[in-house]
């Protein structure tokens, strides 16, 4: 366990620590700083304000893991209804490359209620073998029995690696598992490779705003635990017939209790598909101008089959819900056309979106960024250009 406490004779009663604590956990006492333990989460922020090196946190180190117990990669498997998700697909292909640079197996787990026929299906995705846990409250996400399933089989089969989709169920999830397994979770890994010699995961993914890529290593714990966005990496291929070994778990039933209890799942219900998926996304940015504006590219976009995208600039305006925002704090996509209108492109937003196979800006602003990775730009207005657009692609698809 940590612990914190404040060196009196350090103190000198500034309140920097007051004003660093976002939990409301300390106040000044006889201008000294007095810290209560009941709200404090020993996040450090108080340490790090301190000028005067009078707060201490100490972190306890735990039972020494023996590293070298710990091989096989691993991908969570994320389903839905019980259909699994095509990230967990793509976590297989990439997987399976570390696994084979590490010459170990690679492993899916699946968390689910009555998919046998899908847990051994994961074997036609490139996993040599499957840890199926099959319980009811396991049937949707929540938090608590996924989380305590998960933990137990980490603890149990020791993976070296654990990679998850940075899908709102696998945030949730995987910083949970990071925690109670005292391991290192890299989030939103763009990147990933193995050093070989020193077994360990290389995790690379963008920093300091995107302006940097940085490499990411955790020697010191195990497993090595990353999140990587959808779309990022390729999907594992279909090998039909291969066959994985499916190992079933089972668990005390404690272990599937919940704090919360489901009541019912609903769906966001939206006019034009999701982002993550659609081959065809029509983003705006702050250049559309206004809400009223930017409901034209609703009106594209469903004329082309598409989804709406959004700069987080738009989405601040509240012009669109943050469902819809491209690039590095919302989604990455990488569809066969992506149309930018008004978009400058900076780099927080060309993060998600510049795998795209085509990619169409409109500017009217000829040096904005985004004609840097626009595959044809057009320096234009958008309020002209977009309902010409929509003009035109309505006559020529006869809608
Ligand atoms: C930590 C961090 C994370 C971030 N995450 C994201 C993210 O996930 N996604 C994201 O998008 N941003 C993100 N940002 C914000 C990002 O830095 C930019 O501020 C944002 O992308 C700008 O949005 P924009 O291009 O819509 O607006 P602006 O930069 O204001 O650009 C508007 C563009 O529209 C053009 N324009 C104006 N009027 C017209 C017109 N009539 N016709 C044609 N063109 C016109 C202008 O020339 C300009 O190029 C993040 C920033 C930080 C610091």
């Amino acid at each position: 366990m940590a612990s914190i406490k404040v060196h009196l004779e350090k103190c000198t009663g500034c309140t920097l620590c007051v004003k660093a604590c976002a939990f409301g956990a300390i106040h000044m006492a006889e201008r000294k700083a007095v810290i209560d333990m009941a709200k404090c989460t020993l996040c450090g922020a108080c340490v790090a304000a301190c000028k005067f090196s009078a707060i201490e946190l100490e972190k306890a180190a735990g039972p020494k893991k023996d590293l070298s117990a710990y091989k096989d990669v691993w991908v969570f498997c994320e389903q839905k209804k019980g259909v699994i998700q095509s990230i967990s697909f793509e976590l297989l292909g990439e997987g399976r490359k570390l696994a084979d640079k590490l010459g170990v197996k690679l492993c899916a787990v699946l968390l689910g209620s009555g998919m046998d026929a899908a847990a051994q299906a994961l074997g036609e995705r490139g996993a040599d073998k499957v840890y199926y846990a099959d319980h009811q409250a396991l049937k949707a996400y929540q938090d608590d029995p996924y989380t305590a399933v998960l933990v137990k089989l980490v603890e149990e089969f020791k993976p070296e690696v654990l990679l998850c989709g940075a899908s709102t169920i696998g945030r949730s999830l995987i910083s949970r598992v990071a925690i109670k397994t005292n391991a290192g979770l890299t989030a939103d890994c763009t990147g990933l490779d193995i050093d070989v010699k020193e077994r360990l995961l290389l995790q690379t993914r963008p920093a300091f705003g995107g302006n940097i890529m940085a490499t990411i290593v955790a020697p010191n714990h195990r497993p090595q635990m990353a999140t990587v966005r959808h779309k990022v990496m390729k999907e594992a291929p279909v090998q039909a017939g291969r066959k994985a070994e499916v190992i079933k778990t089972a668990y005390p039933e404690e272990t599937f209790s919940s704090r919360a209890k489901l009541l019912d799942i609903v769906e966001e219900l939206s006019a034009t598909v999701n982002i993550s998926e659609a081959d065809i996304i029509v983003a705006g940015g702050r250049g559309m101008g206004s809400k009223e504006n930017f409901a034209l590219l609703e009106e594209l976009a469903k004329v082309l089959g598409g989804a709406v995208g959004a700069s987080r600039s738009a989405v601040d305006a509240d012009w669109i819900g943050y469902s819809h925002q491209v690039g590095q704090t919302g989604k990455t996509v990488c569809p066969k056309l992506y149309i930018a209108c008004g978009i400058s492109g900076q780099i927080q937003h060309l993060i998600g979106m510049q795998s795209s196979k085509t990619i169409v800006a409109i500017n009217k602003d000829h040096d904005a960024p985004i004609f840097k990775v626009a595959t044809y730009g057009i320096v234009g207005d958008v309020n002209e250009l977009v309902p010409a657009m929509i003009r035109e692609f309505k006559r020529a698809l006869n809608k």
